[in-house]
This record gives C-alpha cells, structure tokens and sequence, in this order.
C-alpha cells in the first residue's frame, strides 16, 4: 500500500515496468504508488493513464495514489471528486506532511462522500532534517540524528484534526511506539485512524547504519534498539493494520554518497514477505494468518479494495509461497532497477514460487 514506482520523472530509478515485476516477484498484486513524481501525479489524466499502463503490462495493477495538494507544493487542495473518477481511493502528499492543518482537515472532509482515505506522512520539518536517528548512533557518527517526536508531534496534530471531522485518515510508515500509543489511547480512539509499519523498522535498529552507512538510511529512520523491540510488540498485540513495504528505489548514483548527502529509503518489494514472516513468526512467533492479514485484508480494506478470496466463479490472486527455501538477493538478482537495501546480502528463508490473478502471471522467476 505504499510504493514509490517513481513514474513519472525518475526513470533511472524505477520504471512501471520494473517495479510491477518486482511487485509480483515478491507476491504482491497491487500497488498504491506515490505521487512524489516529476511531475507529481495531481491530475485525473495521470491517474487513469497510471492505471492503463500497468494494466497493458498485464503485471500487477496500478493504484495511484495521487496528491492531496496540487504539485504537493501544500497550499491548495487537487479536485478529489475528479481524482476519485478517474479511479483514486486514497490521496497522500507522501514525502511530506500536509503541514496546513485546514487544508488537512479540508481534505478529510472532500473525500468523506466516496468513502476515500487520506494518507499522512506524519513529520514536523522543525524537528526532523537530520540523517539518522537521534541517539547515540547519531553522536558517535557525528551527523545530526531526527528524534521521535519529529514523528509523534505530527501524530498529535493528525489525531486531533480526525478526532473534529468526517473521513478517513491512515498514517504510514510510523517508527516510534509512542506513535501508535497515541493513536490507540482512549483519547483518540474514536477518530478511527488506522497506522502501518514497514518491515525495516521491525527488523533493524539504528546500529544498522554502522554496517550498512547509506544503505540503511531511511525516513523515519530506524530507531533505537528499545523502540524497535516495543513496536515489535505493538505489532503482536494487533495495534497495527497494515505492513507497507516503503518501496523507494532510488539510482545507486544517489545512495552511494555520505550518510549526509545520500537520499532516504530503500527497496522492499522483494524482500517484504521473507522479512515479515522472519521477524514476525520465527522471531515472535504470531499466528501465521494474522501476519498474512497484516500484509492482504489490512491494506485492501484501507484502500477500499474490494476483499480478494476464493469464490466460486470469482478470479483470486493467489500467490504460492515454499517457506523453506533460502537464498540472497545477491545470488538470484532483482527485478527492481535499483539496489538500495540493507538486505542484498542476507540469507532470506522462504521465496514466492507463483503467482495468479485469475491467470498464471509468474512462476520459477519467469513471467508468463
Ligand atoms: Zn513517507
């Protein structure tokens, strides 16, 4: 539910074409992609020819998730009504807060009539502007670190604007524990937001950074070994409602640069099954479905997809999974265009096989 395809403008990091493969190569069948474009995706014209182009590809489908703002320059609202008929559920300025809090509030209540979503990106610029996480890390490196309540002020702000209007507000990709302690407290409950988290944040803590540099930068970035471990808890106790994958490619020409200067975030199409499961069921031992809803009915019902399930006379995305199988990025190659992660060297246990959506679309790392 929360890609980066990098369509239009970043084509030297991702094209449609490569990141749906790696889309169904790691068993997913839909994306939401983000609209931090060149140009950002604000119009219905980009929306439908999104949606077009994947499906020509006949990989997975395309759910654009286009701006809240035009150009996502945060001062005016897009037309969400014109949006929703060319075929967008969920609007997110994606990279960046919506900062102006009327306009936020004003967009919650624009969607509210079709039942659409708005996804934050929950960040106060004042605090962030760093590398890393502020800690010890950050101090031994010698590079400004974000702290958590970069995050969790905007979390606050968020809360209270879903807590005076109609609509739906998800927050993605949230890092501190005291993130989804706010959003589940009695105070805030009845605001309805549902939050994800993405597997990096579950797996790594910030002494990644130590061995990976810039590999390992990601926003939010990966928290302390404590955060880490409490978020890992809030998970099994079924404070969250999605796992999101982040997937942000970026050229390596980007990424290959001081821990200052290289750009955030990492690919996770390909690994966000293995991973998941890994910390989630052999780590922590969660009842197998309840992860595979995290990563299927969670997002879907989120993005008002309609529920996948096998029915007679209905076509299914089905994805086979051997559990047992391992291997490393770096042996078998990725589909992705780029290689910014952490994980290409790791040895990764359990691989997709195939994949139908209502048709055999992938088998054995061939496309049919
Ligand atoms: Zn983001």
């Amino acid at each position: 539910m929360h890609v980066h395809l990098r369509v239009p403008g970043g084509e030297d990091s991702e094209t449609m074409e490569t990141g749906l493969k790696a889309a169904i190569a790691g068993g997913i069948t839909t994306v939401g992609t983000m609209p931090n474009t060149t140009p950002p995706i604000d119009t219905p014209q980009m929306v439908s020819d999104m949606i077009s182009a994947a499906s020509n590809l006949g990989l997975a489908r395309c759910m654009p998730v286009p701006c809240v703002t035009r150009g996502r320059a945060g001062e005016s609202l897009v037309d969400f009504q014109k949006l929703h008929e060319a075929g967008a559920t969920a609007f997110s300025d994606d990279g960046d807060p919506v900062h102006d809090s009327g306009l936020l509030l004003q967009a919650m209540e624009a969607v509210s009539p079709f039942n659409g979503v708005i996804i934050e990106h929950p960040e106060v610029m004042e605090l962030s502007g760093g590398s890393v996480n502020q800690g010890v890390i950050a101090g031994e490196l010698g590079v400004r670190g974000i702290p958590e309540c970069a995050e969790t002020v905007d979390v606050v702000r968020c809360l209270e604007i879903a807590n005076n209007c109609p609509g739906h507000l998800h927050l993605t990709h949230l890092s501190s524990p005291r993130s989804i302690e706010l959003v589940r407290s009695d105070c805030f409950r009845s605001a309805g937001v549902t939050v994800d988290v993405t597997p990096h944040h579950l797996i790594l803590d910030e002494t990644a950074v130590l061995e990976h540099e810039s590999m390992a930068k990601m926003n939010p970035p990966l928290r302390s070994f404590n955060s880490r471990s409490e978020l890992l808890a809030m998970v099994k106790k079924g404070m969250v409602d999605a796992v999101a994958s982040d997937h942000a490619p970026h050229a390596m020409i980007r990424k290959r640069q001081s821990l200052e200067d290289a750009a955030f975030g990492i690919v996770g199409l390909e690994t966000i099954l293995p991973l998941t499961i890994e910390v989630l069921y052999t780590e922590s031992g969660m009842p197998l479905l309840q992860i595979l809803s995290l990563l299927t009915k969670g997002p879907a019902q989120i993005l008002r997809i309609p529920e996948p399930g096998l029915a007679a006379g209905e076509k299914a995305d089905i994805v086979l999974y051997d559990p047992d199988i391992e291997y490393s990025l770096y042996e078998t190659g990725t589909f992705s265009k780029s290689r910014n992660t952490p994980f290409f060297h790791r040895r990764l246990k359990g691989k997709v096989e195939a994949v139908w959506m209502g048709r055999l679309v992938y088998r054995d790392g061939q496309f049919a």
